[in-house]
């Protein structure tokens, strides 16, 4: 027996690219365009280096104040990880041991079906309808908890509210997660039913409505009975997730409502018009409420239209996987980029077609 029969092994997720080159037009991972409000400048300029000879604060406390006052909840409803993925992953690891198949979408962020096979977690992935829409009623099964974002990733759909709370209502005994991710762009936050049920959880991020991807701060908002189970096990495993740095700039970043406001109609702006002008071009473009659309052509491959855009130095993001081997993600980046998007793709189109 060696010891290589005892590693646990794992097929990891695989994160988008990160060109070195400076000149790529980067729409493959969504970060937003547009630079973090200068209130981050501000904070990190007045941080003091002297103070990173000191362990943080393990509760992040400033950190979590500030995010609960935004959202008017109190410190003891809020969790902060190191991005939505760290959120994420201690999540499952938490709440998810009931040994019943944990539920998500077939078509979904490709992180969740990771976490459930390195944990260990039996899961069951629920075909989206063939407009790519979340089905309740598909929820309506035993199950150890359900995760879904919403919007779903990599489609852009929202889930109305309503459906969201009917997905809650059909499981009371176990955990439902609302990945919020993209909820800034457009959808209505299922942040409300925390006080309403005792098994919903939502999670949002700072990596993209409040660009801020390389600060990597995600937090949860539940009730504070199951903030603290999560804080257990996160106590369990590494006390001081947050840095001095992110606990700065986190905060600083989230008191800037104006600015925040101000980015996210931009970006809204931005996908409405590339969206129109795709349709333009013959792409199919479900409906989007993120801050990426997804599209596929009736007349060209998506892995040819990949290659070709990435010879351009435009990085899209695609996936070949059953049922959206023809779609392209493209993540919304300014006005600018999405023009040269758009030549690119009319250009491919006159010379092929
Ligand atoms: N959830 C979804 C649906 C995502 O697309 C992403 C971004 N890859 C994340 C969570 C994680 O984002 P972060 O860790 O940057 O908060």
């Amino acid at each position: 027996m060696s010891f290589l029969e005892n590693i646990r092994r794992v097929e990891p997720y695989v994160p988008g690219e990160q060109p070195r080159d400076s000149g790529v037009i980067k729409l493959n991972t969504n970060e937003n365009p547009y630079p973090p409000s200068p209130a981050a400048a501000k904070a990190l300029g007045a941080f003091s280096a002297d103070s990173l000879r000191l362990y943080p604060d393990p509760a992040a406390s400033s950190l979590v104040d500030a995010i609960a006052q935004r959202y008017g909840l109190a410190p003891g409803e809020v969790f902060v990880g190191v991005g939505s993925d760290d959120v994420l992953a201690l999540l499952f690891l938490t709440f998810f041991n009931s040994g019943k198949p944990v539920l998500f979408p077939d078509i979904t962020y490709s992180f969740y079906d990771v976490w459930a096979e390195l944990f260990r977690i039996p899961y069951e992935q629920i075909p989206l309808d063939e407009s790519f829409g979340i089905i309740p009623e598909d929820y309506f099964r035993e199950n150890g908890g359900i995760v879904f974002p919403n919007p779903n990733a990599p489609t852009g759909k929202l889930l109305p509210l309503e459906s969201v709370r009917r997905i809650v209502e059909g499981s009371p005994d176990s955990i439902v997660i609302i990945d919020e991710a993209y909820i800034d762009f457009g959808g209505e936050s299922a942040l409300p039913l925390i006080h309403e049920y005792d098994n919903v959880i939502v999670v949002q991020t700072f990596s993209k409505s409040r660009s801020a991807a390389g600060l990597r701060l995600g937090y949860a908002m539940s009730n504070a009975s199951l903030i603290r189970y999560l804080n257990d096990v996160k106590y369990s495993f590494n006390s001081y997730t947050m840095n001095r740095l992110t606990i700065e700039a986190g905060a600083a970043l989230i008191r800037d409502e104006e600015y925040f406001q101000s980015t996210i109609r931009r970006i809204i702006r931005t996908r409405q018009e590339t969206t129109a002008s795709l349709r333009d071009l013959g792409f199919i473009v479900p409906e989007s409420a993120a801050n990426f659309v997804f599209a596929s052509h009736p007349s060209a491959s998506g892995e040819e239209l990949f290659t070709y855009l990435k010879s351009k130095k435009i990085y899209v993001r695609w996936w070949n996987k059953p049922r959206i081997r023809n779609y392209l993600r493209i993540t919304i980046g300014t006005d600018e980029e999405m023009g040269i998007l758009l030549e690119a793709l009319k250009e491919y189109l006159r010379r092929s077609l």
